[in-house]
C-alpha cells in the first residue's frame, strides 16, 4: 500500500504540468493592462491633424502632408525607449503604377521599430498598420461612349466593355475614380483607416519596449497600403530575401470603428481573416489570436473568418501570406463604407474605447508570442536531391496500420516544459482535444486515423507560455508522387 501511495505522489508531481498553458503569465497581463486610451486617443487626433497622408501629398511641409507624417511617428517611436530601434525603409513608386493612380514618381518609406529578443532574437514576430490614407475622388460619367472609352483605356476591348456595362449598370453610376483630383486632395484623415492600425503599431511599442521578450518583436508602420500594398510587398520581398524567421504577422487595418454605415454594431467583435488551407500557419496564428485576445480581453470575441480577407478587398498582411510567412488581418466586425477612403474617415467618426479593446487583444496575443517557444517543427525537409526543399511530414499509421504516431524535431529553448498534441477533426474550426504528453518527441495514439482528424503539436515553456499550434501537413516534394500514392 505504501509503495502505492509513493508512486501515486510520484505520478502527481510528474504531472502537475498537465495544463500549464492555461494559465495567465502577469506580465501579459501587466502589458495588457498598460495600453493607453488617452495616448491612443491623441496619437489619432495628432494623425488626423496632417490634414492628409496621402501618398502624392506634400513631402517637406513641416505640419501638413505624408512627410510631416513619417517623420512625427518615426521620431515618437525612437521617444520611447533606447531599447527600440527606429528606421526608415526607404522605397519608390514610379509614375503610372496602380494602373495609372501614380501620376508622378514619388519616394517614399516604411517606418520600422526593432524591440530586439533576448534568447530567440533571431525569431521574429511583427504587428503592423499603414500610415498612408486616402480619400478617392470619382469624376462624372457623361455618356455611354465614354464609359466604354474609359474601359479600353483600362485595356478592355470594346465589345467586351459594352457587355459588362449591361449587365453591370452600378459601374456607371459610380463614375470613374479621378486620380489628379485624388492627389490634389488636401483632406484624407484616414483615421480609422488606417491611423487605427498606426496608433496601435505605436501604442504597442511604446508599452512593450518596457519590457524584455524571448524573440525579437518588430512595430511596423507602412506606406502606400493604399497604392497596391507598395510598402508592405518591399518589406516582405526583403525579409524572404533575407531569410528572416518571421513567425507571425499581426496586421492592424480598420479597427476603429463600431459601428457600420447601416446602424449595425459590433461592439466587442474583432474579425481575423486568414488565408487558406484550414491547416496553414496562418490560419492557426488566427486560433492562437482568439485563445489569447478572448484570455486576456474576456469582454472582446474574435470572430475568425477563413479567408484570406474581405471579399474583393486586400491588405498588408498578403504579401507576407504569399512570402511563405503566418500573417493574419485584425479588422473591425462593422466596417463603414461610407467614410472608407472619404473625408468623413475623421477622429469624431472613430471609436476609441473600441480601438483600445482591439490594441489590448493585439497586445496579448503579440506578448503571449514574443515570449513563447517556437512552434514544433513537424516535417522533415529535405536539404539535398531530387526532392531538395520538399517537405514530408513526421506522422504515419505505425507498424499496426492503424495508429497515429506522431514525430516531431525537439525544441531549442532552455525553459522548455513540453509539448501538447491537440486533435480536431476536419470540419471544426478550433481543437476539440488537448493532451499533454510532456517533454518528449514522439507520441503514439492508438487506433486513431490519421484520415479523419487534424493533428498538431504546440511547445510549452516553464512559465506557461505556448507556441502557436504546428499541424502535420499533406507532404510537398516537387514534382513526385506524395508517399501515400507510391504505397
Ligand atoms: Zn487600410
Amino acid at each position: 500500500m505504501a509503495s502505492i501511495l509513493c508512486l501515486a505522489a510520484l505520478f502527481a508531481g510528474s504531472l502537475r504540468p498537465q495544463q500549464p498553458e492555461t494559465r495567465l503569465n502577469p506580465a501579459v497581463k501587466q502589458i495588457v493592462d498598460a495600453i493607453s486610451e488617452e495616448r491612443i486617443a491623441a496619437t489619432l487626433k495628432k494623425l488626423e491633424g496632417f490634414g492628409t497622408r496621402y501618398i502624392l501629398s506634400a513631402q517637406d511641409d513641416p505640419a501638413h502632408g505624408i512627410g510631416a507624417a513619417k517623420r512625427w511617428i518615426h521620431d515618437e517611436l525612437a521617444s520611447y525607449s533606447p531599447r527600440l530601434q527606429v528606421s526608415y525603409q526607404d522605397f519608390s513608386i514610379k509614375k503610372g503604377g496602380r494602373q495609372g493612380q501614380v501620376i508622378r514618381d514619388v519616394e517614399l518609406a516604411n517606418i520600422i521599430a526593432v524591440l530586439p529578443g533576448t534568447t530567440e532574437k533571431d525569431h521574429y514576430v511583427l504587428v503592423t498598420g499603414h500610415y498612408d490614407s486616402v480619400a478617392l475622388e470619382r469624376k462624372p460619367y457623361t455618356g455611354e461612349e465614354q464609359i466604354v472609352a474609359e474601359g479600353v483605356r483600362r485595356g478592355v476591348n470594346e465589345s467586351e466593355e459594352r457587355r459588362y456595362l449591361k449587365i453591370l449598370p452600378l459601374e456607371r453610376e459610380r463614375g470613374p475614380l479621378d486620380f489628379e483630383a485624388t492627389a490634389a486632395q488636401t483632406v484624407a484623415p484616414g483615421v480609422t483607416d488606417d491611423g487605427s492600425g498606426t496608433a496601435a503599431v505605436m501604442e504597442l511599442a511604446r508599452v512593450m519596449s518596457a519590457y524584455q521578450f524571448d524573440k525579437t518583436i518588430v512595430f511596423v508602420a507602412f506606406a502606400a497600403e493604399e497604392v497596391g500594398l507598395s510598402g508592405s510587398q518591399v518589406y516582405a520581398a526583403q525579409a524572404k530575401k533575407d531569410g528572416m524567421q518571421i513567425e507571425a504577422v499581426l496586421n492592424n487595418d480598420i479597427i476603429g470603428s463600431d459601428v457600420s454605415g447601416n446602424g449595425r454594431s459590433a461592439t466587442n467583435v474583432l474579425r481575423v481573416f486568414s488565408a487558406s488551407p484550414d491547416d496553414s500557419a496562418a490560419r492557426e496564428l488566427a486560433r492562437y489570436t482568439k485563445l489569447m485576445a478572448e484570455r486576456y480581453v474576456p469582454s472582446m470575441q474574435v470572430q475568425m473568418v477563413f479567408r484570406g480577407d474581405r471579399f474583393l478587398r486586400g491588405g498588408d498582411h498578403r504579401p507576407f501570406v504569399e512570402a511563405g510567412f503566418a500573417a493574419v488581418r485584425l479588422t473591425s466586425a462593422s466596417e463603414n463604407y461610407d467614410n472608407q477612403h472619404t473625408i468623413t474617415d475623421t477622429f469624431a467618426n472613430t471609436s476609441v474605447p473600441y480601438a483600445t479593446r482591439a490594441i489590448r487583444m493585439n497586445a496579448a496575443v503579440l506578448a503571449s508570442l514574443a515570449l513563447a517557444p517556437a512552434p514544433p517543427v513537424l516535417n522533415w525537409t529535405w536539404s539535398s536531391g531530387p526532392n531538395k526543399g520538399g517537405h514530408e511530414p513526421l506522422l504515419t499509421r505505425g507498424k499496426s496500420g492503424y495508429d497515429a504516431v506522431l514525430h516531431w524535431q525537439a525544441n531549442t529553448e532552455p525553459d522548455l516544459a513540453g509539448y501538447a498534441v491537440l486533435v480536431r477533426s476536419t470540419t471544426s474550426p478550433v481543437w476539440e482535444r488537448e493532451i499533454w504528453v510532456g517533454n518528449v518527441t514522439s507520441y503514439t495514439m492508438p487506433d486513431v486515423s490519421i484520415d479523419d482528424v487534424v493533428i498538431g503539436v504546440k511547445a510549452v515553456d516553464r512559465d506557461g507560455n505556448q507556441s502557436v499550434v504546428s499541424c502535420y501537413t499533406e507532404p510537398v516534394l516537387p514534382g513526385s508522387l506524395t508517399p501515400a500514392e507510391k504505397k
